[in-house]
């Protein structure tokens, strides 16, 4: 499926067969996530993703021709983050998801919506054997940058959620197995993902806009919505923490400073790293997390994503090919 230019309908299309290059391997796609980022490049609010473009970063794939890491036959996890330069003061430093050069799985390089593609073996996973295809489809982006953004709250007990769909109800999962308190914040109206966080272990579930039920001490955004941001300071006590997950937002509303005073922390999470990714690929299955999807053909990727957009999903969807 071919992303010709953004705000255009993606395309089926039959591409040449992609080459690995050095380093990297071919894969047949098992399953592809969709993820809230393919949302942004689709809708041209990342800006410059390559053109022509397969997007999809939350690749389960078996290797056919092989590496030297991964053999032919095995099964490996591709996520958003595709190379880094290795050199630059944030390589250097164990901080690749900052790299100055990086370049991203389904946006500098064709992606997992398709039935073939290459990958550097080095940015590859190998995948928890518990979990079937469709099931670690989500685990890639979803699961490990959700985890990287929980991590960013520290040791915090009371833990708001603002926006339930695939990250958080994974994080949710991993939060509660931790012994943490979640409470989930949705659009009022949103009956369904508040009884879905609550199957999920929230102790609560309400309004995003409204008071929370008591004082959190860190809130975790993973709505693209400014207007969550000063909501969330509001929601945190002295000290507290508030993390915005997703890698675009619309704007934040000008907000009193009253609302940051008192050591309040407020921060991004970009990217990921490969040792949050063997970090979180390690925990899942003892949690055990487990994932609720949605499976779509690949020809329907268009449709998959316009029930994300419309904040249809229910857990995550993942298309087949
Ligand atoms: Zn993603
Ligand atoms: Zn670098």
């Amino acid at each position: 499926m071919v992303l010709d230019a953004p705000r255009s309908p993606l395309r089926a299309a039959e591409l040449e067969p992609p080459r690995p290059g050095p380093g990297e391997v071919l894969l047949e796609v098992a399953a592809c996530g969709i993820c809230r980022t393919d949302l942004h490049v689709v809708d041209g609010e990342l800006k410059k993703p390559k053109l022509p473009l397969v997007p999809g970063h939350q690749i389960v794939g078996r290797v056919a021709q092989g590496g030297e890491r991964f053999g032919t036959g095995a099964r490996v996890g591709v996520p958003w983050l595709g190379w880094t330069c290795g050199e630059c003061r944030f390589c250097r430093a164990g901080r690749e998801n900052l790299c100055d050069r990086a370049r991203f799985t389904g946006y500098d390089r064709d992606g997992g919506f398709a039935e073939l593609a290459v990958a550097d073996e080095r940015f590859c996973f190998a995948l928890p054997e518990g979990y079937p295809d469709l099931q670690a489809a989500p685990l890639l982006c979803a699961g490990l940058i959700g985890y990287r953004t929980l991590r960013m709250a520290g040791d915090a007990e009371r833990i708001g959620i603002y926006g339930f769909g695939a990250a958080a109800h994974i994080v949710c999962q991993v939060a509660v197995h931790q012994g943490r308190r979640v409470f989930a914040f949705t659009r009022a109206d949103d009956a369904e993902a508040q009884a879905f966080a609550l199957e999920l272990g929230a102790e609560w579930a309400g309004d995003a806009l409204g008071p929370p039920p008591e004082e959190l001490d860190a809130a975790l955004i993973f709505a693209p919505a400014g207007e969550l941001v000063p909501a969330a300071l509001k929601a945190v006590g002295k000290g507290g923490t508030v993390v915005c997950g997703g890698i675009h937002m619309s704007d934040i509303p000008s907000m009193p400073y009253e609302l940051l005073w008192g050591e309040r922390t407020l921060r991004s999470v970009a990217n990921l790293t490969r040792a949050d990714g063997e970090e979180f690929l390690d925990l899942a299955p003892r949690v055990p997390v487990r994932t609720e999807v949605e499976t779509h053909p690949l020809e329907r990727a268009g449709e998959a994503l316009g029930r994300l957009r419309a904040g249809k999903l229910r857990g995550a969807a993942v298309l087949v090919p």
